[in-house]
């Protein structure tokens, strides 16, 4: 079975007073049945003290050298980093992140043995025009064409419909079930024991209130949080949901 992973991204919100904050509530926490991982703005990773796993919100898809502004596999790995949320649709949207790009940044952290969490999701009008799961396989066809299905077995997935991040419009549960299952059985053509044991978190408009009865389904693992997790009560609730 599966083991149940919450991850908060901040996305470009937070400071050093919440670092302190989120810091002094999962101290007093116990959560020994699910991982939590937080996934702070770059400046702040080096701020945290080791309680709670560190991702980061982007990556380069180079690994070192003249590309101004951007931030490498090495350097997160210095800051204990463990996870790299990779293909973010704000990052799709606002910074036109292709396909092939994001197989090449999940390569990239791969290569460097840290876990992307690639992110998946449909904007309201393809779901609207029935060609929802198309678009999701094209989306995992281009990362599995890059690195291969094996290289999933060290991948955690999430699946995040854009119409439902940031709108308070959550997935039903079982709006959210069907895609995942989809999900693992368009891997599961490829290699079932991969299929069966990838990590498939849910995110958009997830709450303390929600939680549970998305993270009960059987294909969802636990989720991708954006606007609760700048709230360490919430934060901890969610978590505690998946533990
Ligand atoms: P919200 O939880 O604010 O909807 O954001 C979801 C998300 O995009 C997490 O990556």
């Amino acid at each position: 079975s599966r083991r149940q992973l919450v991850a908060g991204n901040w996305k470009m919100n937070g400071d050093k007073a919440l670092v302190d904050k989120v810091q002094k509530q999962f101290a007093a926490a116990t959560l020994n049945n699910m991982d939590v991982v937080i996934c702070p703005p770059f400046p702040y990773l080096g701020l945290f003290d080791g309680k709670v796993k560190l991702g980061s919100q982007n990556i380069s898809q180079f690994e070192s050298g003249a590309h101004t502004g951007e931030v490498s596999v090495a350097m997160l790995k210095e800051f204990n980093c463990q996870y790299v949320i990779v293909g973010h649709s704000e990052r799709r949207a606002d910074n036109n992140e292709s396909s092939s790009l994001v197989a090449l940044k999940v390569e990239q952290v791969l290569n460097a043995y840290l876990t992307p969490i690639l992110c998946v999701g449909e904007p309201e009008d393809v779901r609207d025009d029935g060609t929802l799961f198309d678009y999701i396989a094209a989306q995992l066809d281009t990362v599995l064409l890059k690195v291969g299905i094996s290289q999933f077995a060290d991948i955690v997935l999430a699946y995040e419909p854009i119409w439902a991040i940031g709108t308070g419009k959550t997935a039903s549960p079982a709006q959210a079930q069907e895609v995942h299952a989809f999900i693992r059985g368009h891997l599961a053509k490829q290699d079932n024991n991969i299929a069966a044991n990838i990590v498939i978190l849910y995110g958009g408009s997830v709450k303390g209130n929600n939680a549970q009865e998305l993270f009960s389904q059987a294909d969802v693992d636990g989720g991708l949080i954006g606007g609760a997790s700048l709230n360490p009560e919430d934060f901890l609730s969610i978590c505690q949901a998946a533990n």
